[in-house]
């Protein structure tokens, strides 16, 4: 991945920048989230608690998700997700290899095996179509990644996962805010993963969502992040220990105050946020209709995407780098294939709309500090040729 600096960067002449060049991400820090820590810092009570609830309520009521639990890692939130599942030693978990290597590593870290499926070649989400006749009786669920947070089809997704009886859990590290006909990302499938990383859209540092749509599975999600101890029905005996029965295997995953301060104070402006990514993709794809060389790619009017990414396909793809490059603008493939690694079995030519992905997508800045003049600056650049 690129660089994840801000750059001062100068506004939309068609001179060279000088300085940093136009960076891929940036990280967002709302200005009162100073204010918030510090009075969590003040009050030493920095683990979780009151804050964490709050968090948790905010997601609920301001993005839509259902039963979310705050996480210290998109990474912990997949790996839980496996568990409250059921996937275990044998299972087969069918997705996309187009995502980041969490998104298998949770399947593997739980003895079942990652099972790819070929994209849509036109906007990087896992193909429906390729999906059926991967389906054997060890598989388990499907997994949906929403790639640079456009929807997948879940429609379709959902309806084989019915005849085959099959739980969906969703990667929506890149989609928190998208919507897929209507319904929030984290308020549709059996689970819903989120991350609040550093250079996702809400960061509280580190730390991820769970949601989990059955209230039984979510009171198990609630319990097991937390070594797999039921707080709220273990009271603290004359003694001075809980008392509780461990009945299964938790995890130390939960979110801390701390943490959750600055994801609510980053909470503060969200929606306005997404508006102006929502107009800097916009600016993009007016400014860079029909240039020679490049393909945008296909969105439909259904769903509303996240933007985390600005990608497309372009023809000479190292030479579109080094030239953006040398005018001061990054550009990124963020993530290939990821069924390449020998840890998921190499790679698989069959996929071949994943094996095109490879060659020609490519992503340029987009993030809460890119002015309208940069996106400007960078069809610019991007129109002088490469
Ligand atoms: C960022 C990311 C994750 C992991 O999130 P962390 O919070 O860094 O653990 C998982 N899947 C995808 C697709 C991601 O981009």
């Amino acid at each position: 991945m690129a660089g994840t600096t801000n750059s001062p960067l100068p506004a939309g002449t068609a001179n060279l920048p000088t300085g940093n060049p136009i960076s891929l991400f940036s990280t967002f820090v709302h200005p009162s989230a100073t204010q918030r820590v510090t009075d969590v810092l003040a009050t030493t009570m920095l683990s979780e608690g009151r804050l964490v609830k709050e968090f948790e309520s905010r997601l609920s009521s301001d993005l839509g998700m259902v039963n979310p639990a705050a996480l210290n890692s998109g990474t912990s939130a997949l790996h839980l997700a496996m568990e409250v599942a059921g996937v275990g030693p044998g299972d087969e978990v069918i997705l996309s290899p187009q995502t980041f290597i969490a998104s298998a590593i949770c399947v593997v870290q739980v003895g079942a095996k990652p099972v790819f499926a070929d994209i849509h070649y036109e906007n990087g989400n896992i193909n429906p179509a390729d999906i059926e006749h991967r389906i054997t009786p060890r598989t388990k669920a499907i997994m949906a990644v929403h790639w640079g947070g456009y929807p997948c089809d879940m429609a379709e997704i959902k309806a084989i996962a019915e005849r085959h009886n099959l739980l969906v859990i969703e990667d929506a590290a890149h989609a928190p805010g998208a919507t897929y006909q209507g319904q929030a990302i984290g308020s549709i499938s059996d689970f819903t993963c989120f991350s609040f990383q550093a250079i996702k859209h809400l960061t509280t540092g580190d730390g991820g969502a769970l949601c989990a749509r059955d209230p039984e599975k979510a009171r198990e999600v609630f319990r097991r992040r937390w070594f797999g101890i039921d707080r709220a029905n273990s009271p603290v005996n004359e003694v001075g220990e809980r008392e509780y029965d461990l009945s299964d295997v938790g995890y130390k995953y939960h979110l801390s105050d701390y943490a959750a301060a600055l994801g609510l104070a980053n909470l503060e402006g969200f929606w306005d946020r997404m508006d102006v990514r929502r107009a800097r993709v916009q600016q993009y794809r007016e400014g860079l209709q029909n240039v020679p060389g490049l393909t945008h790619f296909v969105h439909q009017t259904d769903r509303e995407s996240a933007n985390w990414l600005f990608g497309f396909h372009v023809e000479n793809r190292l030479a579109f780098i080094r030239a953006l490059k040398s005018r001061g603008v990054a550009s990124s493939v963020v993530h290939d294939g990821i069924d390449k690694n020998t840890l998921f079995g190499g790679k698989r030519h069959e996929l071949v709309n994943q094996r095109r992905f490879d060659e020609t997508q490519i992503h340029v800045p987009l993030h809460d500090a890119l002015t309208a003049e940069q996106v400007a600056y960078i069809v610019d650049a991007i129109k002088q040729g490469w």
